[in-house]
Formats: C-alpha cells, structure tokens, sequence
C-alpha cells in the first residue's frame, strides 16, 4: 500500500501525476479499517522480536502474517498499553547512548529527532528514519497536488521559504540528532520535492543551514527578492517565522534594497559559506532596488499592510501552519498579505505526520486536517468535558477507551494514539481533536488545543484553546485605539495566597491606561470556566495580572529558546509557562501592571 508518490507533480499544469497521487489518496482513505489493520501488521512485522514488543507479547513468536487482521489487532491493543513520552525515555535514552540492540525496532535508529520543546518546556528525542522523510514528501506532494488545482503555480517558478536549520550534534552513542524540519531539509527528499512540484526555493542550502536565525532571515528576505518576479508562493513551517521575518524586514528594508543595487552583502552577514553562497546568486540590479525602495516608502504609510502582494506580485497565496498556537498570527499576517489567499499547512508532529488539508480555500480558522491512515496506526482516546465543579483540579477531561481510526464519530474530541514506523507503541501525543466530518471513510480533524491543562490555581481548568479566546477578547480593545497585541503567554502564580493568573502582553502603539485595565478586567471575566468563576467569586483565584511587557521582550524569549537548541522553524511561543527563566525575562522587562476590577 505505499504511495507511488514518485509520479505526483504539486504544479499548476494539469499533470497527471497530481492525478495519481490523488487517486492513490482516495485509495487508502477508502476502507480505512482495513488499511490501518495493514498498517499495524507492516510496523509489527517489521520490529517483530524487538525488545519493547517483548515485554508486552512475551516470549511467543507471534506469526503475524498469519493471523486474521482484527484478531491481531484486539491483540496488540489488549497486550500493549498506552504510554506517554516518559515511560519510553528510558528506552530511547538507550538508544541515544549507543546500545545498538533491537531495543524499539529492528532496524538500527542512527537519528534522533527534538520536538521543539517550547510546548511543554522540555524538548524530547524522537527515533527518525528514513520513513519519516519519506511520508514528509508524500505529505507535502499530496497537499501540493490539492493546493494546485485551486492555486495553479508556474512551472519552474520559486517558493520563498522562511526556514531554518538548527544546529545538529551527536548524541554519547554517536547518534545524529536534530529537529526533524533540519534532517529533512538535509535529506533527500526535500530535494526530490522540489523537482517533483517544479517550484524551488530562493536559498541555497548554506543560507537554510546557517544556525543564525537573524543572518538567515535577512538572506531570505534578499533572494526573495532578488528573485522577485519568480515567487509563486511564500512559506514557512509555522506562520509565526513569516510574520518575525516581515517585522524584520521592516527594520531592514534599506540594506536589502543597497545590496540588491549593488549586487552585495551586508557586513551583517558574517558566515563565510553563507556569504559565498548569497554572493553567487546575486547580481547587481538598480532597477530592480529602486522599483522596491519605492514601493517600500509607500507601505511605510499604510503600516507595511499588504506588504506580500505588493512586493511579490506573482505569488499565488502565502502557505503555513497558521491553526492552534500559530492562530494568533493570522491577524499580522493577514495585515501583511491583504488579499492574498492564506493556505493552512498540514497537520504533524516530530512523532508523525497526522493530516493534510484537502481544502487549501478555506479560511484558517475552519480548516480541517485529513488523516493519512498508512503513516502510522492511530487510535483515539474519547474525551469529555467535566461536568460543573464535578473533577479534581488536575483532571481535565474524562476519558474513554480508545477507538481505532474507522469508529471515530462526528462532533466527538478525541487524544491521539500513535504507533509508528518508528518504535513508539500506543504513544499518547497530548494533542486534543475534533472530528468534524470525513474524506471518503478517514475522518477529517479540526486541532483544538495541546492537552497538557495549561492555567491550573485549584478547581479551575483552562487550556491554550481558552486562553487564546481569552485573550481575543481582551485584545479587541487594542484595535480600536490603533495598538496590536504582538505576542502574549501566561502563568498560573501561586507564591501568593490566593493563587491567579498573570497574563503578559507585547503591544505595539502607545495606549492609555483606562484601556488596559479594561483589557484586563474583561480578560478576567472573559474565562467561562466554572472552576474559575466559581473560584474568583470566593476570592479563592485572586484578581487576574495584566502585565505588558517591552517591545522586544518576545524577541528576547525566542533567543532564549535558540540558544538552548531550538529551530526557529519549529518554534511555537509557549502559551503557558513555569520556566524559571522565562519568567525571569518576563518579570524584567514588565514596564506596567494591572489587577482586574472583574468580581469586584
Ligand atoms: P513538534 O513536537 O515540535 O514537532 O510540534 C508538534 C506539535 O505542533 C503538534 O503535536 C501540535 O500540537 C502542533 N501542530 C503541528 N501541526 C499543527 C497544525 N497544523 N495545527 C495546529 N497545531 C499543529
């Protein structure tokens, strides 16, 4: 059942190949019980006597091939449990310090991917093969393949891709490691997609591979725009790196507009091979700085709105994780791209890829994500919001069994289970989704929120989903008086007595007092939580903590994150945060705070 997604082509031609990879999607998302039975068999079949397995299977020699598919499956998932990222660790530990065993697949692991970390605070290892660059092509040339018959693209054209490489090191056991984005724009594949989809991207691999991310981003915005008229379509891996990089580019539109007129790079640029590289590409172009410096001067009146259309007339829409986290983007960047089309990139995890948005025209907020049942075999555990003050504080949701991948019902929420080609078995990912529909029998999930409770002081429950509409609201306020909200997180404090909740926010736009403490006060009274309310209607939560902090302080809160081995293309501000440094920084650079009057 593997894709021959050798043959697809993401271009706007009218290609067969968009067609085979197409029919090879409806395939498999036809009789989805089937295929993720198969899928079981093939991961089990592959890592079969693997020292993980053992324990759960014990010492029988399971025939897999032999038995009948839904035994099989009652079997594993009777036998093995669920488990999260800490009960493998010590496995995967084994791993990265070179125990070359069969220890989660039978296959030798010789790279290890880190999940970005900024979700949760800590970054993971995660076993990566070559499978996972594999499904990353058929992913991506199965979503271009979709966005083309929407979006058609010139052949041979350019993408100006925001990404970046972080640095990759070895483990004690000599094992390669590095955030999947960085192995798989290394890989083969990202090479082979390229051709595949006739679209190429303005920076050579020096420039992608360059470690700092403010050297990178300049050399992008440079090619892009020397490439200028080539550019059919603007990307990254989260939006949040498009928006960081327009903003940047407001700062340094005049160097890049010398060093297009001169056929030059800034001295900024300090890495030799980067340097040599950028250099070789670019030629003088007067014409071409000055066109640019112009239409620079106009967007400098308007705020930089419409920046994308204007300088890239040719692109077609801007494309990139823009859902969970990454919505609160959407507002800069729709200021920034106008009417240019935003297309919502797929849905994935360092673990595995998850969904493809088979509707590239809808708007971001409404985009689903549709399941690719051969990446890996996946379960769902069915949850339920607590009833009115009826949990503990520490639970969230009220949990069922899992359901395989073909009893998942509409409207439903539901955690992922992964088991991959990779070694993890019956793998919770912490991410909640809701199925709202299906693409012939696979279901179709729209992201809700990351799991793991995010503001906690005793009976109260809010997660990133909440926080984020929390925080819309509050923010509607900014708008009218001219202001932006650039980037927000929050923190449960509970030094003192009551616990409550603080929550920071960079502005940008200078706006009175009276309206901040209408921010906060409506934040606060904003959380329909009835943990919460209940809570600050006793004084048992204590007044909500507005606290706006200085431009720039985001800036210094993803330098952080970077230098501790962060990519910026996998970087997601957290939403929430106990980091003794994080909060360091925040307390720092805090010019003003307000307590809420809500409950008063
Ligand atoms: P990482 O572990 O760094 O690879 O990040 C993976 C996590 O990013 C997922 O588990 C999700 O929580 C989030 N994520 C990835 N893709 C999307 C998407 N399309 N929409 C919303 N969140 C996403």
């Amino acid at each position: 059942m593997e894709a021959e997604a050798s043959n697809g082509n993401g271009n706007g031609n009218g290609c067969s190949n968009d067609h085979d990879i197409i029919r090879w999607f409806d395939t498999i998302s036809t009789n989805v019980a089937t295929v993720q039975r198969e899928t079981l068999r093939q991961i089990l079949e592959l890592n079969r006597g693997v020292e993980y397995l053992k324990k759960w299977f014990g010492d029988k020699d399971l025939d897999i091939r032999e038995m009948d598919a839904c035994e099989m499956e009652s079997l594993y998932t009777c036998l093995v449990p669920l488990v999260s990222h800490e009960d493998l660790e010590p496995f995967i530990q084994r791993i990265a310090d070179g125990d070359t065993s069969p220890i989660l697949t039978q296959h030798p692991i010789t790279t290890l991917s880190l999940s970005s970390g900024t979700t949760e605070g800590r970054q993971k290892f995660i076993p990566f093969t070559r499978h996972s660059s594999k499904t990353t092509l058929q992913i991506f040339r199965l979503a271009a393949a979709y966005r083309s018959r929407v979006y058609p693209t010139r052949s041979k054209g350019r993408i100006l891709e925001f990404i970046y490489s972080s640095k990759r090191f070895k483990t004690r056991g000599g094992l390669m490691a590095g955030t999947a984005t960085t192995h798989y724009f290394a890989s083969e594949e990202f090479r082979i997609k390229q051709e595949k989809t006739k679209l190429f991207t303005c920076s050579p691999h020096e420039v992608i591979s360059n470690g700092d991310y403010k050297q990178t981003t300049y050399c992008h915005l440079l090619l892009g725009l020397f490439f200028q008229k080539e550019v059919e379509c603007i990307t990254s891996t989260f939006a949040y790196s498009i928006v960081q990089a327009f903003s940047s580019f407001e700062e340094q539109w005049e160097d890049i507009c010398k060093d297009i007129k001169e056929g030059n790079v800034s001295s900024k640029i300090t890495w030799p091979k980067m340097r040599k590289a950028v250099l070789d590409i670019i030629e003088p172009n007067p014409i071409l700085a000055s066109r640019i410096e112009a239409i620079c001067e106009g967007l400098q009146g308007s705020d930089w709105f419409g920046l994308v259309p204007k300088l890239w007339p040719n692109a077609k829409y801007v494309y990139s994780i823009m859902t969970g986290s990454m919505q609160h983007y959407l507002k800069k960047l729709r200021h920034y791209c106008g009417s240019l089309p935003l297309v919502s990139a797929e849905y994935g995890s360092t673990e595995s890829w998850i969904g493809v948005n088979l509707d590239p025209s809808l708007e971001p907020e409404k985009v689903t994500f549709a399941v690719m049942p051969t990446f890996s075999y996946f379960e769902f555990i069915p949850l339920y919001r607590q009833d009115q003050y009826s949990g503990s504080g520490s639970v969230d949701f009220i949990e069922d069994d899992p359901v395989p991948l073909s009893q998942v019902k509409v409207g439903q929420e539901y955690e992922i289970v992964l088991t991959t080609f990779t070694g993890l078995y019956r793998y919770r990912l912490g991410d909640v989704v809701e199925v709202s529909g299906f693409h012939n029998e696979t279901p179709k999930l729209k992201f809700i929120c990351r799991r793991k409770l995010l503001l906690v002081v005793n009976i109260d429950k809010n997660t990133e989903k909440d926080l984020q509409l929390v925080v819309e609201k509050g923010s509607q306020l900014l708008s009218k008086h001219r202001a932006e909200l650039v980037d927000f997180t929050s923190h449960a404090k509970l030094t003192h007595q009551p616990g409550h909740y603080v929550i920071y926010w960079e502005i940008k736009g200078k706006v009175e007092e009276r309206v901040l403490c209408e921010c906060c006060r409506e934040m606060d009274a904003s959380f329909v939580d009835p943990g919460y309310v209940v809570s600050r209607r006793t004084n048992s939560i204590g007044p909500l903590e507005l606290c706006i902090v200085e431009r720039g302080t985001f800036k210094r809160i993803l330098d952080y994150f970077i230098g501790n081995g962060a990519a910026l293309s996998q970087f997601k501000t957290p939403r929430c945060t106990n980091d003794r440094t994080l909060l360091k920084i925040l307390d720092l650079y805090t010019v003003k705070r307000f307590r809420s009057t809500a409950y008063g």
